[in-house]
């Protein structure tokens, strides 16, 4: 019998994976796909040779919980954090607006720095820190409210939606303004810049997804005495009275175990539990509410370098950032000109063809950066996720379960489940690290 199955190889199951190993358990993952890293991945792209993740990810100085699991498996320093919170948005035309953290304790340093940020008009300014002042003495905001009623109720200028509001809260929430949680993004503004200096600054991968922390997790785990098995799908969940005794492989193998943890999608789970379950438990009857929202990645290789940031937002683009890979990962790693433009909440791309989205990417990117009139596109890649994450609405709140299911050895860990976060890595890894906790309680 193993003492602890976890199903599923993303940030979330190998995060409780690696807590508990780093606790003395052996654990198995299991992963139906070839490859672990879930819905942060790196691929090889065949034509260039080089690595690409599925989406550019970025972290925050907040993510506490990240910098945990990462510590522990001694990638940590793959990350490189602003010293200070930095954040370029560019104008077409060419323009940029910097807004920069003075040299101060938080939360002066933002209050400083958009006092003195040029690229937004003094109206602006003042509307901006009027908002941070009421995220300050906010304590709950009334049921239902969404990001766009939020800024509404503050009366927000346009211009100053679409220079920070907009490109922070839809990357923030991967969810558009009149459909995100206000509370959920006031909570992310708080933890983020009214914690620490370095908790606002953005964390920045200097390598791929696969070399941050998914076969360092298989290493640790396996240096310890548990198994990572990849190509191993879960088709069913058995439980007897009150608890989980085994999971059935889509192979037609079983495998047991004293505890386990689903950290797969909630659309996956939905389909492992068994119908009866699924009816009569309001925790997994919840999950049928759970929407998804959609991602999209463009992912461009110019013959030269067209953008003069690592990252940067396009003000009212349907490109929303723009990563120069060359100047963030290690020197190698990738070409000069190789680009990752990102769409969240991309309800309007999802489903336009691959020609549509690439020939969009340029023209959009030829409004902003006059560079890139004059390059030559030589390669271009295209990866949509459909069910990037949940959606983050105000009415999703009540239907996240918590960690804790109504059987004693079983729970639940995902970006999805209740973590009082939007979908992101810190919320997978802060449930993953939950249900760890929680089988070592219960053991
Ligand atoms: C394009 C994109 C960009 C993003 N950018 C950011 C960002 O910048 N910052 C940030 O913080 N977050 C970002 N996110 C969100 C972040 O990637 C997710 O929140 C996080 O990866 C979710 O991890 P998870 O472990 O909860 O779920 P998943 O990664 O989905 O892991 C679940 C795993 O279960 C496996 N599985 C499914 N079914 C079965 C089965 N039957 N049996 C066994 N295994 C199964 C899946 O293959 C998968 O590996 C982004 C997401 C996307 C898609």
């Amino acid at each position: 019998m193993n003492p602890v199955l976890i199903i599923g190889g993303g940030f979330a199951g190998l995060s409780a994976g690696v807590a508990l190993a780093d606790r003395g358990v052996k654990v198995t993952v299991i992963e139906q796909r070839r490859i672990l890293g879930g819905r942060a991945y790196s691929v090889e792209d065949g034509t260039t040779g080089e690595l690409i993740d599925n989406g550019q990810h970025a972290l925050l100085g907040a993510f506490h919980e990240t910098q945990k699991f990462l510590k522990t498996i001694g990638t940590d320093g793959l990350i490189r954090y602003q010293d200070r919170f930095r954040m370029v948005l560019a104008e077409p035309g060419g323009g940029r607006m910097t807004l920069k953290a003075a040299p101060l304790p938080a939360p002066f340093h933002l209050a400083a720095g958009v006092a003195r940020c040029r690229g937004l008009s003094v109206v602006d300014r003042l509307h901006l820190l009027r908002a941070g002042f009421s995220i300050v003495t906010t304590r709950s905001l009334p049921d239902r409210m969404t990001i766009k009623d939020w800024l509404d109720s503050l009366h927000q200028p346009e211009s100053l939606r679409l220079r920070w509001w907009y490109p922070l809260s839809i990357s923030a929430l991967n969810e558009l303004p009149h459909r995100a949680s206000a509370e959920l993004f006031l909570r992310v503004l708080k933890q983020a810049y009214f914690g620490s200096v370095r908790d606002s600054s953005f964390g920045i991968m200097t390598v791929g997804l696969g070399d941050l922390y998914t076969e360092q997790s298989r290493k640790f785990i396996e240096a310890r005495g548990g198994q990572v098995l990849c190509n191993t799908a879960g088709f069913q969940l058995t439980f007897t009275g009150c608890r989980i005794n085994a999971v059935v492989l889509r192979n037609g193998g079983t495998i047991q175990a004293d505890h386990m943890i689903s950290a797969v999608p909630h659309h996956v789970l939905r389909k492992l539990l068994p119908q009866e379950l699924m009816r009569k438990d309001a925790p997994f009857e919840a999950l049928t509410h759970l929407t998804e929202s959609p991602m999209v990645s463009i992912h461009l290789w110019f013959d030269r370098q067209v953008v003069d940031e690592e990252f940067i937002g396009l003000v009212d683009s349907p490109i929303q950032w723009v990563f120069d890979k060359s100047r963030l990962w290690k020197e190698g790693d990738t070409q000069a000109g190789a680009l990752a433009c990102i769409t969240s909440g991309a309800y309007d791309l999802i489903d336009r063809s691959k020609e549509d989205l690439i020939a969009l990417a340029q023209k959009e990117l030829g409004r902003f950066f006059p560079d890139v009139q004059k390059a030559k596109l030589i390669h271009s890649r295209l990866i949509k996720e459909r069910q990037a994450t949940y959606s983050c609405t105000p009415e999703a709140e009540q239907w996240r379960p918590t960690q804790e299911t109504p059987y004693e050895n079983f729970f639940l860990a995902g970006d999805w489940t209740r973590t009082g976060l939007p979908a992101t890595i810190e919320g997978a890894v802060t449930s993953g690290h939950g249900c760890a906790e929680l089988v070592l309680r219960s053991m």
